[in-house]
């Protein structure tokens, strides 16, 4: 039973009845293309080798999350940097804003690895190995998706996909656990096999079957757009005044009708557009400023003998007519919010310590007392290195004087970006106790750098109470 037929616009993506409708857009190579494949092929370089890169001895960048441990550009951030990370977080977004308000959806159009990927590897692969925009429309017609080529092309796209996912998880594990992982067999590793496949099998799934429905259905960024953008902003636009009233192509060569405009209805603007939509109706939440429309009616301007930039980079103002405002207050509100989070982001990574220090008490009793009548406390010091290099601690009690401090790893050796936890004993006579407490300070330094002084509470019975 076929589905009832949908009234008004439905999704470019979707036929009437609900079915889909793919998409096999035509290319058009004009200089907006040429552009924005050398952008394209620079990010993919660039998202290939950056695993592969370190700074300073430390990955360029690590996310590694089973330990909480992030490395960007050589510095290490630890799960205790909340408020760094908070304001590195706050800092891109605003700057997304700040990109958008200014600039439209360049980021869609031109680095969006969704696009980047769509765009320069698998589209372009498709119309390789289909023979084209037409051999790939003639597959879909015939429903012949057992198609020897289309199989080969899903075999060239399960490799592709395989690459990008080891990638991608070499991110957040290393390029070392990858390889590691490459050599051994998926019963040695089951999870992060099963962990491999499954990405793997995301990617293979969006960039096949999913495709540009990421940026029209799921893609929160797309959605975002209409708060971010005004009237001023940069975006991909036609030019109605000049294109209407359109003219199809015959008639302007033959009977062109005194008022007609620029455009001459030939479509190619639709035909070539990732998304499926056409630029001429207004700014649409799918469109993603990819710049093909663009080229494609530059060209059959190119043809018509009419000046190019029908379909152009321009505001929803530049086109009603109105005035220019480059100075509005989102441009200034958002960069000032941009440079208070990334300046105080700045200042509070000029100004972190190269250990972080933790004091606990022991995970048993509070404190015990011994045979002798002395109370002992148990002091867990956990530290993080947070420096580039393997450092040595060296712990001591002040303010236990009269009693004895056991200091077992001090100095405590820890490996640059790793973390430890030791502990230090403190006994001391039932009379160091003033209402069952005694202050106490642990100093921590790593005879270079660092040294820090960290206040502590020992516990004790109070009164004439006992321990235990
Ligand atoms: S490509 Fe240009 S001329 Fe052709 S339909 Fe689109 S806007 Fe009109
Ligand atoms: S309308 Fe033009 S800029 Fe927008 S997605 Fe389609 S081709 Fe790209």
């Amino acid at each position: 039973m076929s589905a009832p037929a949908a009234h008004g616009r439905v999704l470019p993506t979707l036929n009437e009845d609900g079915s889909r409708n793919w998409l096999r857009p035509k290319p058009a190579a004009g200089r907006w293309w040429r552009r924005r494949r050398t952008v394209a092929y620079a990010l993919m370089v660039l998202f290939l080798a950056l695993p592969h890169l370190t700074v300073n001895g430390m990955p360029a960048v690590l996310l590694d999350l089973p330990r909480r441990e992030f490395t960007i550009l050589g510095t290490i951030f630890l799960p205790t940097d909340t408020l760094l990370l908070m304001l590195l977080l706050a800092s891109c977004l605003i700057a997304i804003i700040v990109f958008s308000a200014l600039f439209g959806r360049v980021w869609c159009g031109w680095a969006c690895p969704q696009t980047v990927y769509m765009e320069w590897v698998f589209r372009p692969l498709e119309r390789w190995i289909e023979g084209g925009r037409s051999g790939s429309l003639g597959i879909d017609r015939r429903h012949a998706y057992v198609h020897p080529r289309r199989l080969v092309k899903y075999a060239v796209y399960a490799a592709i996909s395989l690459v990008l996912a080891h990638t991608f998880l070499a991110y957040f594990v290393g390029v070392a656990a990858i390889e590691q992982w490459v050599r051994l067999s998926p019963y040695e590793h089951p999870v992060p096999f099963v962990v491999m496949a499954v990405t793997t099998g995301l990617v293979f799934h969006d960039f096949t079957f999913f495709r540009e429905q990421t940026c029209v259905i799921a893609c929160p960024y797309g959605r975002m757009q209409s708060a971010l953008l005004d009237r001023q902003s940069l975006v991909v636009a036609y030019d109605r005044a000049r294109g209407e009233p359109r003219a199809h192509a015959e008639s302007a060569r033959t009977h062109r009708p005194a008022n007609a405009g620029d455009c001459i209805a030939c479509n190619a603007c639709v035909t070539t557009c990732p998304t499926g939509i056409d630029i001429r109706n207004g700014l649409q939440m799918e469109c993603i400023h990819c710049t093909q429309c663009m080229d494609a009616c530059d060209q059959i301007m190119a043809r018509v003998g009419k000046p190019p930039g029908l379909i152009r980079y321009s505001s929803q103002a530049i086109l009603a007519g109105e005035p220019r405002h480059l100075l509005r207050l989102r441009v200034v509100l958002y960069p000032l919010a941009f440079a208070i989070a990334f300046g105080g982001f700045l200042y509070a990574l000029s100004t972190r310590s190269h250990a972080d220090v933790t004091l606990l008490r022991g995970t048993a009793a509070p404190f015990t007392v011994e045979p002798d009548g002395r109370v002992a406390n148990q002091v867990r010091v956990k530290i993080a290195n947070r420096s580039r290099r393997e450092r040595s601690y060296a712990i001591t009690v002040v303010g236990a004087e009269g009693g004895q401090v056991i200091a077992p790893e001090s100095p405590l050796t820890v490996k640059a970006g790793e973390q430890r936890t030791t502990s230090v004993f403190v006994l001391l006579p039932r009379t160091a106790f003033i209402n069952g407490r005694r202050d106490v300070q642990v100093s921590i330094s790593d005879g270079d750098d660092f040294a820090g002084t960290f206040a502590f509470n020992l516990l004790g019975p109070a009164g004439d109470g006992g321990g235990r």
